[in-house]
């Protein structure tokens, strides 16, 4: 296990002992009371870290994807109008699968890759009052490593009259998220991201303008295994404690959901937050004195869950192998325009110091070994430093 390198990619993450303990119990039955408890309490978690308490969470087989197609064809029906505050390539995906489920897409990209379409173009961009019925955004495009102004953009999607639907696959568990607060309509994510379970859950939280837009819809959801409807009454009675069967669950990722959940409570949302910013920071600093320039523009709109940096000139993907052999796994550019050019980082989940200086200090060597005229203990010293200063 010593020899094991560090996963240090935007997910799957490292995940920690207990989690994984889980995943290998005997699980028994689906509609045995012990597990139809464990799923309730992992809903009924799920709820405190959404913040979504007038929300239904919902957890079924499958990746993130899935979450956003169930949102998708739930939620539009043909010919239904949709915004896409687009920040890179996850938001392209939602946007191709909206138009697969028939909506007309209307993509708000920005000027420039590694931005956030600014907020007075969303609001020129909506200002057709009704013309919307749907706006999504991206919280953390994996792609880019942008963050976006979740809050505020919701608040003018409702201002219009639009649902708001977020992608937090690589953001929920990890970044600030106040499903209630903020006004979001539907949240969808995944377990292998920040929230520390290995993939194969897809997990939405939809709140109560969702719902009753889903009941009130003109035409049947086309996907049976995806409508809402059956979810929806399965779920509601876990969380009472009922036995119910609608599709056999994954009871073993589910047990880990559980035991990952009461582990982020535990640690508590405010500090949980605060800890992926601080780590965040961290690496940012060692990325400053590694020379190495960020995909997002600003500051402000840089994910904390992860970083997207572009190679220095002369380097290429080939940094990927030399970081691994220092012991860390880091990840090959995504999106297809900037693709050959950069490459990225995750910081979600379980991680602390100790990943961050070992994350530091292997791409500053490796980049030292390639030729880079950079010093590998002056990017440790700074996280250290930012992370002494945070303390
Ligand atoms: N959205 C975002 C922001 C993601 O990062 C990902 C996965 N990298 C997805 C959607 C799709 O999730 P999955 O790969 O689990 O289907």
């Amino acid at each position: 296990m010593s020899t094991r390198e560090l996963l240090m990619i935007p997910g799957p993450v490292e995940y920690l002992p207990e989690v994984l303990q889980a995943v290998g119990e005997r699980s028994g039955s689906h509609v045995g009371r012990e597990f139809i408890a464990r799923f309730g309490c992992a809903l009924k978690g799920l709820r405190e870290i959404f913040r979504g308490r007038f929300a239904q969470p919902l957890v079924l087989a499958g990746s993130g994807t899935l979450a956003m197609e169930l949102a998708a064809a739930n939620l539009v029906e043909p010919d239904d109008e949709v915004l896409v505050v687009n920040t890179g390539y996850f938001s392209d995906r939602m946007g191709l699968l909206l138009e697969r489920h028939g909506a007309r897409v209307t993509h708000l990209r920005p000027a420039t890759l590694g931005e956030v379409p600014p907020l007075g173009e969303i609001d020129a961009a909506l200002a057709m009052r009704g013309r919307y019925k749907l706006v999504t955004v991206t919280q953390v495009d994996t792609s880019t490593g942008v963050l976006a102004p979740v809050e505020a953009i919701a608040r003018r999607a409702r201002a219009h009259g639009a649902l708001i639907l977020v992608d937090a696959v690589c953001a929920a568990a990890g970044e600030e998220l106040r499903q209630d607060d903020w006004g979001l309509d539907a949240v969808v994510t995944a377990s292998q991201k920040a929230l520390g379970v290995p993939p194969g859950l897809a997990i939405a939280s939809i709140g109560p303008r969702a719902l009753e837009v889903h009941r009130a819809r003109r035409s049947p959801v086309r996907a049976f295994y995806c409508d809402w409807s059956h979810w929806l009454a399965v779920h509601q009675a876990y969380e009472r404690g009922e036995l119910a069967y609608f599709a056999t669950p994954p009871l073993n990722l589910i047990n880990a959901l559980q035991t990952s959940v009461g582990q982020i409570l535990a640690e508590g949302m405010e500090k949980r937050a605060t800890r992926h910013r601080r780590m965040a920071q961290a690496l940012r600093a060692a990325w400053r004195a590694l020379q190495l320039e960020a995909v997002p523009r600003r500051e402000a709109q840089m994910a904390h869950t992860m970083s997207a940096l572009y190679y220095p000139a002369g380097l290429d993907s080939s940094l990927l192998t030399r970081i691994s052999e220092e012991g860390v796994v880091v990840a090959g550019g995504l999106h297809p325009a900037l693709k050959a050019r950069y490459f990225r980082v995750g910081h979600m989940g379980a991680v602390g110091a100790q990943e961050i200086l070992a994350t530091a200090g292997a791409v500053g060597t490796a980049l030292a070994k390639m030729g880079a005229r950079v010093d590998p203990s002056a990017a440790v010293a700074a996280a250290e430093e930012a992370l002494e200063r945070s303390e």
